[in-house]
């Protein structure tokens, strides 16, 4: 990369000079870089312009499940949510990045009970005491903004009902860790350590990714880890905090259809995503 002179324009895109732009934050991850830390590359680092793309799909992101919550319940079956999905979207002039990504035959992704993540929408009908994951990744004019949910349906047990409970409150805690300068492993640490406080597990064969300009781009975001470890986080980095929380077995396997996965143990998992992004002193959640 060709180093910049101080009086050049911001290889960002401000406009405004380097010097009075990202260059203090170049030289702190420079000497981190050689320390042995992983950081970002300037592909992670959104632009203004990017950022406002992006939080645009994402609050499309978000309507789309407030009108989901207002309609699921017993007997609702998993297409018809689908079918709400990919007809908000398009009528939004948007798209759901989820159909035919890889060959993926739906808009939406709706994981109930023991699925973990990715299960296929179909004719089953929702029952008494489910509890379902609805995640909506929604493309708006190229940019991307990616959500989950949990619903309860109807009645459901007080276990069923405290591991949503905890899964949320995973994922806010991992999103508290998001700041400038600290680092990727602070989000998993803290996540899997509140996990740990109730007995659960955290899936580790899945996890948070940056989001955008993509459906997945890099950093992954591991909920499980080690504090002080993995990529530093700088401003206008986005990416989603996803934790998948499981009552039994953190293992999962995923079934012949190559998508619907499923915890190792049939046991309960839950499920909350937002897409966040890095600001100058913390964080801000695009999606809520
Ligand atoms: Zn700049």
């Amino acid at each position: 990369m060709s180093k910049l002179s101080r009086n050049d324009a911001c290889w960002c895109g401000s406009g405004i000079k380097y010097k009075k732009c990202h260059m203090d934050q170049d030289e702190r991850l420079e000497t981190l870089a050689l320390q042995g830390i992983p950081i970002p590359d300037r592909t992670m680092i959104k632009t203004e312009e990017q950022i406002q793309g992006i939080a645009a799909a994402c609050q499309l992101s978000k309507k789309i499940l407030d009108i989901v919550s207002e309609k699921i319940g017993p007997g609702v079956r998993t297409i018809d949510i689908d079918q709400w999905v990919y007809d908000y979207t398009v009528m939004h002039g948007a798209y759901p990045a989820p159909l035919n990504y890889r060959g993926y035959p739906r808009s939406t992704c709706t994981s109930i009970n023991e699925v973990v993540c990715h299960g296929i929408p179909d004719e089953t009908p929702l029952l008494e005491g489910d509890i379902v994951n609805v995640d909506v990744t929604t493309i708006l004019d190229g940019y991307y903004g990616d959500m989950s949910r949990m619903f309860l349906i109807g009645d459901v047990s007080p276990e069923a009902r405290h591991l949503v409970k905890v899964a949320w409150e995973c994922m806010h805690i991992g999103i508290e860790q998001v700041k400038p300068f600290n680092r990727i492993g602070d989000i998993g640490y803290s996540i899997e350590q509140h996990a740990r406080r109730h007995n659960y597990s955290t899936v580790q064969d899945f996890g948070g990714h940056g989001v955008g300009l993509e459906f997945h781009e890099d950093p992954f975001v591991q909920h499980f880890g080690v504090r002080e470890s993995g990529m530093v986080l700088v401003p206008n980095m986005v990416f989603t905090i996803e934790p998948m929380i499981n009552q039994g077995t953190h293992r999962v396997k995923t079934l012949a259809d190559g998508w619907t996965t499923v915890t190792a143990d049939g046991k309960l998992t839950a499920q909350w995503e937002h897409t966040v992004r890095v600001t100058n002193n913390g964080v801000e959640i695009l999606t809520a």
